[in-house]
């Protein structure tokens, strides 16, 4: 008898087994679909400096939006197409649309600098140095108009293929920030190491921090120790005046944030990057 259950839970978990692989392949496949049929697009939110509240720069953040259905948010999709290994198509996307993005925004007259998210996988399983060279000849792009955003996970899975990526980059002359800076669990050593110009606090440590004697200690500690190594510090997730006003008390550099502004389409993006920006500032 209980070997017959035994075999019935191994039966069980057999077919949960293949179920999961054949929703794995299904959504590998509406990923390809989407690429071919143009799906994805970027949007772009606006980097404040904190001290003049003008526009710095932008993230480029992908949509999915089906041609029949609800739009997929990249939290839903990123993780799964970091598993099936699509994440490299969609990385290499990213990178040739934000070259594109970029060569348009200086046809009409000025641009600005440009960060984009690559997924830790992308290091193990593409040719990201690659990628990011032909983007730069295909659309002659100044190299420091570029900056790529990796999490610290990428240090925990293949620390030397990262170091070569980002030596490499850097020595393009292209900018490295940290994403998520204080929530990947590694070791600070890559700080010494490593070439990051950038670090982003996530909004973790920014949420609340206006009530939290604890946190603004922890935000005053990473901006002093950036600022040692040369680095600057940029927060994310702001959401209100009195966080915005505590982060730059606290001599943090830059900002994002729906109080500043959400992700915006390019065109919108342009437009008030053109217009000098009148985002919030302090009253
Ligand atoms: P991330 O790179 O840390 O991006 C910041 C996320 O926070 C974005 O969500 C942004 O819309 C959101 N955000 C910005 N300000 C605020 C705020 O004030 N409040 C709140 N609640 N949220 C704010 P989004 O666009 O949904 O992206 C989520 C994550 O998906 C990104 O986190 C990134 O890890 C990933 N992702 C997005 N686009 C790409 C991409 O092109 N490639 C890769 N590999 N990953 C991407
Ligand atoms: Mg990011
Ligand atoms: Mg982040
Ligand atoms: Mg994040």
């Amino acid at each position: 008898h209980a070997k017959q259950k035994g075999r019935n839970n191994f039966q069980f978990f057999a077919d949960q087994l293949e179920l999961m692989a054949h929703h794995r392949l299904q959504l590998r496949n509406d990923l390809r679909r989407a690429l071919t049929n143009q799906e994805f697009r970027l949007v772009y939110q606006p980097k404040i400096d904190l001290a003049t509240r003008e526009i710095r720069g932008a993230e480029a953040l992908i949509r999915w939006q089906p041609a029949n259905g609800d739009p997929i948010s990249p939290a839903q999709f990123i993780p799964s197409a970091e598993e099936n290994g699509f994440i490299v198509e969609i990385g290499e996307w990213v990178i040739d649309e934000v070259g594109r993005q970029l060569a348009e925004w200086r046809e009409q007259g000025r641009g600005c600098p440009v960060a984009l998210n690559i997924s830790t996988k992308h290091f193990q399983l593409g040719d990201l140095v690659g990628s990011i060279k032909q983007m730069i000849e295909r659309y002659n792009i100044e190299p420091d108009l570029i900056e790529i955003e990796v999490t610290e996970s990428a240090f925990i899975e293949d620390m030397p293929k990262t170091a070569l990526a980002l030596t490499t980059l850097r020595a393009m002359g292209v900018l490295c920030s940290i994403d998520d800076f204080g929530t990947g669990f590694s070791s600070l050593s890559y700080l010494l190491t490593l070439p990051i110009d950038i670090l982003k606090i996530d909004k973790i440590f920014v949420d609340n921090a206006t009530q939290s004697a604890k946190q603004q200690a922890l935000l005053k500690t990473i901006v002093e120790l950036a600022h040692a190594l040369d680095i600057r510090v940029v927060a994310e997730g702001i959401e209100d005046e009195a966080t915005g006003t505590l982060l730059h008390q606290l001599h943090c550099d830059m900002a994002q944030g729906f109080y500043f502004s959400r992700p915006l389409p390019p065109e919108t993006f342009h437009t008030l990057l053109l217009s000098g920006g009148s985002l919030p500032h302090e009253s």
